[in-house]
């Protein structure tokens, strides 16, 4: 592997300051893909900044405004956390699929995000639960729907020198749940030929949608929202042939490509029965029966 300086600041400050640096500087939370991509030479650094030590970027708690998991924030503290697992069911289930226990305990769902591929697993969870970047750099900090940071494959909104610094999830209301689903030809350690994330708060007297997000990994250039099948299902009493319909309608938000892992057409059909699935889950997770 070529050789780079490394460097793991202990303060968000310095953090952003070393970010500031001459030459490559790349931010680093697990490390499970930027030590491949350096070794394999997709990417060059000169300094590579450790982020796990600087405890904004280990928040994981709910505030006022939602849950904020801080970007180096590990997928197994996050897999493993009880208000995770009671209110964001969908990244409970997407954490617990990063690749294996090994990488969970390393990677950080920051780092999924910030790596940009259309394949990541936390990626269209976040999107349904509406996340929210937090971005820091040296012209201050902002704040961007994570709709709106991806660009294209390994392409994200980071200006020079700027670090994702947390995620804020809303608090999601009463009647509402979550759920991911992906599909891989074997068990685990595989990347997603296509994958998706439903979330429905429905009101339980009438069974009406009172809001619905689908998002799809795998199957864009980028993690891709699935509208129309939102507006399928929102204000409609949930049947099981709306959920169907549902699922049609999401085929519409993917452009997939044919690769190694799938043909265009398969991965379509995936995007179909993923999406009726993990609204099911969705249903059963608010205890809703058709
Ligand atoms: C064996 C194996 C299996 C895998 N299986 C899966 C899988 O099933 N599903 C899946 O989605 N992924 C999988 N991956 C990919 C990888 O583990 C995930 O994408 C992981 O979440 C990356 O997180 P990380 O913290 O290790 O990121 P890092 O490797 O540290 O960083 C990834 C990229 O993001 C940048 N970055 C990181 N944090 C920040 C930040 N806060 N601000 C700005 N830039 C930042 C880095 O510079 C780098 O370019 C697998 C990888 C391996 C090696």
């Amino acid at each position: 592997m070529p050789s780079f300086d490394y460097a793991a600041p202990t303060s968000l400050a310095e953090a952003v300051k070393l970010m500031g640096s001459s030459g490559t500087v790349r931010a680093f939370a697990g490390g499970t893909d930027l030590i491949d991509q350096l070794k394999t030479n997709r990417r060059n650094a000169d300094l590579v900044i450790d982020l796990k030590r600087i405890p904004e970027l280990q928040k994981l708690e709910m505030g006022s405004d939602g849950l904020h998991i801080g970007a180096a924030r590990s997928c197994s503290d996050v897999h493993h956390d009880a208000t995770v697992n009671r209110l964001y069911g969908g990244l409970a289930d997407a954490t617990g699929l990063v690749g294996s226990v090994q990488i969970q305990n390393r990677a950080a769902v920051g780092g999924n995000v910030c790596n940009a591929a259309p394949s990541g697993d936390t990626t269209p969870n976040l999107l349904t639960h509406e996340a929210v970047a937090v971005i820091t750099g040296p012209s201050g900090t902002r704040k961007i729907e994570l709709a709106d940071f991806f660009v294209g494959p390994g392409q994200t909104v980071l200006q020079s020198g700027e670090i994702l610094q947390e995620l804020i999830l809303p608090k999601p209301p009463e009647s509402s749940a979550s759920a991911y689903l992906r599909f891989i030809p074997r068990n685990e350690m595989d990347i997603a030929v296509a994958g998706v994330s439903s979330f429905i708060h429905v009101d339980p007297a009438t069974k009406t949608v009172r809001k619905a997000r689908i998002a799809l990994a795998s199957v864009a250039p980028t993690p891709v929202r699935a509208r129309g099948a939102e507006s399928v299902l929102e204000g409609k009493v949930i049947t099981e042939a709306l959920i169907a319909s549902a699922g049609d309608a999401a085929v519409e938000s993917a452009t997939p490509i044919t690769d190694v892992r799938g043909s265009a057409e398969y991965r379509r059909e995936l995007v179909r029965v993923l999406t009726r699935r993990t609204l099911s889950i969705c249903l059963e997770r608010i205890g809703i029966s058709l």
